[in-house]
This record gives structure tokens, sequence and C-alpha cells, in this order.
């Protein structure tokens, strides 16, 4: 079946260019790009004038919640959102019911995956066992079976002699471990930022020193170990400036935020939206700017969604006892845009290559990019197109988001994978 999309904007964000031409398509390939392609037999035509072509996205930070909580997602609910947000390679966290801490584990999961995953889906596993933080994981059979990294995500790894030997063995079996940067001696049970706000409405609140302290101590955990080090959801301007400070010194780390941390911030939390309740919690206004900068400068690496879906009665309770976290995938790249283009902090080029070939080359995989002779893989992306955030809308089992009623800039029109338009 060949289709031609005609005049949209193309972005290829490996050679950080963009340009106005056409795509043909033939049987699932890209077989030209040029201005004005005008050819016999096109069955279907795209008017793209206007509108953003850009790669399809990878999303380094997913919990897709299968196996153990289906009632929150599924490897097949979790996907369909992905490529509804434009997603069609996921990195799904290990910190299902059981963890995924061993090869079993590991094979039990792709067999899902073969069965039910509707994009791609590389695996991470658990670095301690149970994620329980007492003993590591077999980190050379776990790499052999293909995990393409190392985290406890949802929890840090408090005993730092055993996460240094987990950076060793990281480092020899050449797998990347991921950090949620957490010292819950330091975060206790805050449910929000520590600051105004929580003082304000009468709640416990997290310091930033729960997140920066351990960012820091895993840089130089990771530096001694000469490991790849990755920090997750990077939420405040000290954990910023330490990354940044590793980064001037040559250590191996790349960073990752997410869009809540750069769109909201914790005046948000002032009615009580459950759905605003995130770990780690959304900051000053401040440290949402810093965010954002940070992003400039390239110190954060990369926007990945730490998609995390609850079900209503785990959030439609009293702000104390709800869980933690958003979902995220649906909206990841329509936040961004709303946020960082129109707040002309990131142009497209910049914008694409961070949801693109950053977390690829991050966890080592084939760069997303438009070419000839490659397999077409793109979404048509309307910049200019507003729109609102609700629930009925999503694909994803949980509706647990924090954008929910946030009018936002810039909408998918349609994700072109593996041969067909979705
Ligand atoms: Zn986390
Ligand atoms: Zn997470």
């Amino acid at each position: 079946m060949k289709i031609l999309i005609k005049e949209g904007k193309i972005i290829n964000p490996k050679k950080r260019e963009e340009r106005i031409a056409d795509i043909l398509i033939d049987k699932g390939k890209i077989v030209k790009i040029a201005p004005r392609i005008n050819c016999a037999g096109i069955e279907r035509e795209i008017n793209a004038a206007g509108k953003i072509v850009m790669p399809t996205l990878v999303d380094m930070h997913v919990h897709l919640r299968e196996p153990g909580r289906e009632d929150k997602e599924t490897v097949a609910t979790g996907t369909k959102a992905a490529l509804a947000g434009g997603v069609t390679t996921v990195l799904a966290m290990p910190n299902t019911e059981p963890a995924i801490d061993s090869r079993e584990a590991v094979k039990l999961l792709k067999e899902i995956i073969k069965e039910k995953a509707h994009s791609d889906v590389l695996i991470s596993a658990a670095i301690t066992k149970g994620r329980k933080g007492n003993e590591l994981v077999d980190i050379e059979n776990l790499a052999k079976e293909g995990v393409k990294a190392i985290t406890d995500d949802g929890s840090s790894v408090d005993d730092s002699q055993l996460m240094l030997k987990a950076f060793e063995q990281a480092k020899k079996n050449d797998i990347l471990v991921i950090c949620h940067s957490e010292d819950r001696s330091l975060a206790k049970k805050g449910v929000l930022n520590l600051g105004f706000s929580s003082t304000c409405l009468g709640l416990r609140g997290i310091p930033k020193s729960a997140e920066f302290e351990r960012v820091a101590r895993d840089i130089r955990l990771a530096e001694e170990a000469e490991a790849r080090i990755h920090i997750a959801h990077v939420s405040c301007k000290e954990s910023v400036e330490i990354i940044s400070q590793a980064k001037k010194r040559g250590v191996g780390v790349s960073a990752e935020t997410a869009p809540h941390y750069f769109s909201l911030s914790e005046e948000d939390l002032w009615g009580f939206d459950t759905n605003k309740k995130i770990n780690p919690p959304l900051r000053t206004q401040a440290d949402s700017f810093a965010i954002k900068q940070a992003l400039k400068e390239g110190v954060i690496d990369l926007i990945a969604s730490d998609h995390a879906p609850h079900t209503e009665n785990e959030k439609d309770i009293e702000f104390q006892r709800a869980e933690f976290g958003t979902i995220g995938l649906e909206t990841a790249l329509a936040v961004a845009a709303t946020e960082l283009i129109q707040g002309k902090f990131l142009d497209w080029p910049d914008l694409v290559n961070k949801f693109t070939v950053k977390p690829a080359e991050v966890l080592g995989i084939a760069k997303p990019e438009i070419r000839e002779g490659r397999e077409a893989a793109l979404i048509v992306f309307d910049p200019v197109k507003e729109w609102v955030v609700e629930e009925n809308n999503f694909f994803s089992k949980s509706k647990n988001s924090c954008f929910l009623g946030k009018k936002l800039k810039g909408k998918i029109e349609m994700v072109f994978y593996k041969g067909r338009f979705i």
C-alpha cells in the first residue's frame, strides 16, 4: 500500500534538522523523501501542511504493572496508551508483583509481551531480590537474558556497599543502572514538597534533600565503579546542579525528568488533587524553571513519562493515604510542546531529540529517524490545535492523570507504525 504524506515539516532529531517535504511510504517503508513527490498508485494521501512530522518516541520510564497488578494496567492497555501518545518503544519498570528479579520472571514477561504488546517493550530488572534492598539479583544472567537496565524504581537501595557492588557488576556486564534516588530516612512519611504549601495545608513535607543527597551518593558510587548511571525523575534545582558538576567531571551520567516537573508546581496541590500526588513530589516554581533550563542546557538529557497507573480506589481517597504517581504516556508530548516550545525553552529538533535520540542513546538501541530506506514509524503532530485533557479519552486502564482538565496546545493527529495508521 502506497501512502503519501504531503508537505509536513519533517523533524530529524539525529541531525537536528527540520525541512518541509513529502514522504512516500510503500509497504511500511519510507521509499522517498523529497519536495513535491508525484507518483502513480497512491492509495492514501495525507495533507500534513502546517503539521510536524517526527519519528515515534522512546519512553524509558513506564510502569506496565503486569504481572500482578493488572487491575491498574496491563501490557496490552499500557502499550495501547503508548501508541496513542506516539510512543513505540517503552522500557518497562520491574516493580511488578512479583518483581522482575530473575531469569524466570524475565522469560514470563517476554511471553506476555510477545502475545499482548502493541508497541516494542524493553525490559528492566530489579537491582535487589524482591526490591527489598538486601541481596543483589544475578546481574550477569539477567544481562544474558537481554534486560536493558536494572533499577529498584519505587525505592532506592539504602545499603551503599550493596549499591556499589551493583554498579561494579553492572559495569562488568555493560548494563545501565537507573536510580530512583530517594533517601527514605529524610523523606519519612511526607506526601508533598516540604515548604510553603506543606505548611499551609498542614501536611507532612518531603525535603528536597531526600532527593539530592541520594542523587549525590548514587553518582559518587557510580563514579567509583566507573559505571554508567541514569538518574530517574529529576525534580529539583539542587539535583540539577549535582548532575551538572558530575558531567563536567566526566562521569557517565545521564538524567531524565517527567513532564509534570516542568509544567506543575506545589501550588497545584492546593485543591488536594491526589492525581498530583507524585514521588518525587511537585516542587516550587523556581525548581520547575530550573528543570526547564536544565533541559535547554542539556544537563537533563531526556524526557520520560514515569507513567504510573493506579486504580480509582487507590487515588479517590484522602490525600495522605492516596498512592503516589500519575499516568503520562498519552500527554507527555503535548505537555512538553505546550511548556517548552511555547515557552521558548526548546525548538522542535531539540524537543524531539529528548523524546527519541537521547533515550535511544542511553538504552543503546537504534536511534529513531525519518530516512529513506527505513521502516516508517512516525507521528503527524498538529502544533496549534488546542485541547483539554479528559478522563474518557485515555487508552490506559487507569485514569489518574495529573493533567486532567488542563488545556494543552499541540495534539497528535496520527501515528504510523508497523505498516498502518493508528
Ligand atoms: Zn521512581
Ligand atoms: Zn517510576
